[in-house]
């Protein structure tokens, strides 16, 4: 039965994707201070009282609160309920997707694998976007992951995958060498060879590359309106992991196919 049929189905995934997007905000916020991200209890950054289980629920809570601490009043960022939004909105997309990063493999694995993906790519995006960095750890547990579920879902793409994420790592470390002898300092943060590394894994060769493409595009217009609207200064570096893990979700949700033709319309690229 194709879940789209299911409303039920539906929000109840939506919720799921909420409360994970729930955690990805304690990820993001504590794994760059180097604290657990299991203890202690979620509580105000201010005043420190402990979150009750009502001023916890994803989106809701912060509508209710109207966006205040209950205790002191202080601020809570309207990034929080966005977070959640956006993480419901990519589970319910990863059930709706077209996802072929796996060839023909098991729906459901396919399923959790879009899930796990979402998971470990937001809190990438959350981080890089606050401290232009992109934690190792996190990369590489991603790249052993995407082996992982490609092993057990889709074992004969294994070596494809294996070969994407070597050639993801190299392609970018070697750009970011050459731009820094040619810039005369660094433009690509290693970090970015890391998550390419992480795409390889997940989406192949073929989904790496569209990623790539889809990252530099949007990167760029990012960057010419950043400059015409004055918010960016002529220099100044800005997060491409955004961007790159964004092509990354964009692949594996409306699959190899989509964006392939969108491309080959677009750009006249027949040859795809
Ligand atoms: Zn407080």
């Amino acid at each position: 039965m194709p879940l789209s049929s299911s409303p039920t189905l539906l929000v109840l995934i939506a919720l799921l994707g909420a409360c994970i997007g729930s955690f990805l905000n304690v990820v993001a916020w504590r794994l760059p201070r180097q604290e657990s991200v299991v203890r202690p209890r979620s509580h105000c950054p201010r005043c420190g009282t402990n979150l009750s289980w009502i001023e916890n629920i994803p989106v809701l809570s912060w509508v209710l609160l109207r966006g205040r601490c209950r205790h002191c009043g202080a601020g809570i960022s309207g990034r929080y309920p966005a977070v959640e939004l956006l993480c419901s909105g990519l589970f319910v997309a990863a059930a709706l997707g077209q996802s072929q990063a796996l060839g023909e493999a098991n729906p459901m694995l396919v399923l959790l694998g879009g899930w796990l993906l979402i998971t470990l790519l937001l809190p990438l995006i959350l981080i890089d976007l606050d401290h232009l960095w992109l934690p190792e750890p996190l990369c590489r547990w991603g790249v052993v992951l995407g082996l992982l579920i490609t092993a057990i879902a889709a074992p004969k793409l294994l070596l494809w995958h294996l070969l994407a994420a070597s050639a993801g790592l190299l392609s970018f470390e070697a750009t970011s060498a050459l731009a820094e002898k040619l810039l005369g300092k660094p433009a690509l943060g290693l970090g970015d060879a890391k998550l390419a590394a992480l795409l390889g894994a997940w989406l192949g060769l073929m989904g790496l590359g569209i990623s790539v493409i889809l990252a530099v595009f949007s990167g760029a217009l990012f960057g010419i309106a950043g400059l015409l609207s004055g918010r960016l200064k002529r220099g100044q570096p800005f997060p491409f992991g955004p961007f790159l893990a964004g092509g990354g979700l964009a692949v594996w949700i409306a699959g190899h196919g989509f964006w392939l033709q969108q491309l080959s319309e677009r750009l006249g690229w027949s040859a795809l």
